[in-house]
């Protein structure tokens, strides 16, 4: 069905847009110190609902994300297709959740010594 696959697209479009403008907005709420969670939490559960419209796609299609419980590095278990790790914020990749991280984790040394 091309149509499916069609909208999946498009979805996967207004996801991504509207994913960085959660981020923008995040980031001047943080800049202005007007913090408005109902404004972040509308925005995240107009977000979730275009994943569940996405996963019924998927499940349609037979392309979805591969079974089984992927675990981040910093041990949390991640729910399918996760982006990012709800314990710690890594980003784990789309559609890959036991994907390494490319960004590594800088362990501060030890600053103080008396
Ligand atoms: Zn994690």
């Amino acid at each position: 069905m091309g149509l499916l696959r069609r909208e999946r697209r498009s979805l996967l479009s207004v996801h991504a847009s509207k994913v960085a403008e959660l981020g923008g907005l995040t980031v001047e709420m943080y800049r202005f110190g007007s913090w408005r969670s109902y404004l972040l939490q509308e925005r995240c559960a107009e977000l979730v609902g275009i994943e569940a419209r996405l996963a019924d796609i998927d499940a349609l299609l037979g392309t979805g994300p591969a079974a089984g419980a992927a675990r981040c590095s910093c041990g949390a278990t991640l729910r399918s297709g996760a982006q990012f790790c709800s314990n710690c914020g890594r980003t784990v990749g789309t559609g890959g959740a036991d994907r390494a991280p490319d960004d590594t984790i800088v362990e501060r040394p030890p600053t103080r010594d008396h």
